[in-house]
């Protein structure tokens, strides 16, 4: 199973240098790459067909060295040939439809560095016997990076070097060789339920606004009063600082002061939303009497999207209500619903459990009991009433235990396997160059390897998963 951590590092004033230099240097490969592409498809299109030469998407970088370019010289040529490989990967995806045709990296914002093995190495520590992250090579020495791992990790094959609001982390991936539980089987596994049994395994998540989310088991998930009265100390000083960046300026020093403290207020709501998150998608995941999650298919980026602007008949333009859609925009985003399913979705699947997407409609207007659908059931925000069956709950807590029975219903009758995902990741450097060679020699494109390649990885996860416990019913 591929696992990742970051931890903070701990740079010195000097690492720093070096390392925002080998940020610069790998982005401006980048761009340079980024840049010629365009140039090519653009101006020099035509002639360059007629001539026959293909448009290059390749990973060479020393065209860019020149005699105005001799400051690239001043870092490993690894770091500038990463920078190729990052934007042929990402052309790479865009090829496979992905992703679109790779942009320019911006100067603001979240830096990184990709490094490979040839500039790090680990050493164990002879007096603290603690292990050490040794950057650079003999030529470009940076030392030791010291870092603080929160949790135990696996030496990688390669890392990320990123810098955010003036914080430094280190970023590993590797693999822990544990197998990951495959979806069709966990399906299959709990299709052995009957209805019942099922009913007591699953959980459906209600997601709102006054309360982000709501289980039907009636635990909800919030953030802590000093969370938020933290967060709105933060918004208000974003918006002093952004006033105050719109007075500073352009490229002078208080306006980069500015920036970065602008930059620090954002990072404490996102920590805090991202730890909130973390907390409950784990308690609920390995919760050994549950196994069904079950989450409304909602189009956050179409609920969140900005409204048409209306005009008058004399071409003014007036209110679309793009202030109130904002704050409501603010409220969905910030109450974290992505964040939610994508944490609950790879946690689950990691124990051997399944989330599924049901349709949204009507699931706070619907009975759990009797299945009653009727605005009139819902008559304010916190309280349901059937108007049939005479049923009263929390309305949260309601529209939870109906998305879970939509859930059960679409487990058994019909089809939830999700279409596969789709991935263009960084492989095992050896096993892909030598897959790609052999494929080269006997000619075939992009495509037939690519899918080869594929069947291949699948393959080879063959295995099979120790269930906790398995169905009284196993028959049904
Ligand atoms: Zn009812």
């Amino acid at each position: 199973m591929q696992t990742g951590n970051r931890f903070r590092a701990y740079p010195t004033p000097a690492q720093e240098q070096v390392l925002l230099q080998w940020i610069g240097h790998q982005r401006f490969v980048y761009n340079a790459k980024v840049s010629e592409d365009r140039y090519y498809r653009t101006f020099a299109k035509k002639a360059v067909s007629l001539s026959g030469t293909p448009v290059p998407v390749d990973q060479e970088y020393s065209r860019f060295i020149g005699p105005e370019t001799p400051w690239l010289r001043e870092v490993p040529s690894q770091i500038l040939r990463n920078g190729a490989v990052l934007w042929k990967q990402a052309y790479g995806r865009f090829f496979s439809g992905l992703a679109g045709r790779p942009t320019f990296k911006r100067k603001d914002g979240r830096q990184s560095v990709w490094i490979t093995s040839e500039l790090f190495s680990f050493r164990t520590n002879d007096k603290t016997q603690t292990e050490e992250l040794v950057l650079g090579t003999r030529k470009f020495p940076v030392g030791v990076l010291s870092f603080t791992a929160h949790v135990p990790y696996s030496r990688p094959s390669s890392l990320h070097v990123s810098v955010e609001a003036g914080k430094w982390y280190v970023s590993f991936s590797s693999d822990d060789g544990l197998p990951e539980p495959k979806e069709e089987e966990t399906v299959s596994w709990l299709r052995l339920f009957t209805e019942e049994e099922l009913e007591v395994r699953t959980l459906g998540f209600d997601r709102g606004v006054a309360v982000p989310v709501m289980a039907s088991s009636g635990q909800s998930i919030d953030l802590l009063p000093v969370h938020k009265s933290r967060t709105e100390r933060k918004e208000r000083a974003r918006r002093r600082y952004q006033r105050r960046l719109a007075r500073q300026n352009k490229g002078s020093q208080n306006r980069k002061k500015t920036k970065r403290r602008l930059a620090r207020t954002f990072e404490y709501a996102k920590n805090v939303r991202k730890d909130v998150v973390h907390k409950a998608t784990h308690t609920f995941t390995t919760d050994p009497e549950r196994s069904l999650f079950v989450v409304e298919d909602l189009k956050i980026k179409n609920m969140t999207k900005s409204p048409e602007p209306k005009k008058d008949g004399s071409g003014r333009h007036v209110k679309n209500g793009v202030r109130a859609k904002a704050g409501l925009n603010r409220a969905i985003l910030s109450s974290c619903w992505g964040l939610f399913v994508l944490f609950l979705s790879y946690k689950a699947r990691r124990n051997g459990k399944l989330v599924i997407k049901v349709p949204p409609q009507f699931s706070s207007q619907e009975c759990a009991h009797c299945g009653h659908i009727h605005p009139d059931n819902w008559p304010s925000q916190a309280e349901f009433v059937c108007q049939r069956c005479g049923l009263t709950d929390n309305a949260d807590r309601n529209a939870g235990l109906v998305i879970a029975k939509r859930g059960i219903r679409l487990l058994l009758e019909g089809d939830v396997q999700r279409k596969p995902v789709r991935r263009c990741g960084i492989g095992k450097r050896k096993q892909l160059g030598q897959e790609l060679s052999e494929d080269k020699a006997s000619g075939e494109d992009y495509k037939t390897r690519r899918s080869k390649r594929l069947r291949a990885s699948s393959a080879k996860e063959e295995f099979s998963v120790v269930r906790p416990e398995t169905p009284t019913t196993a028959s049904a």
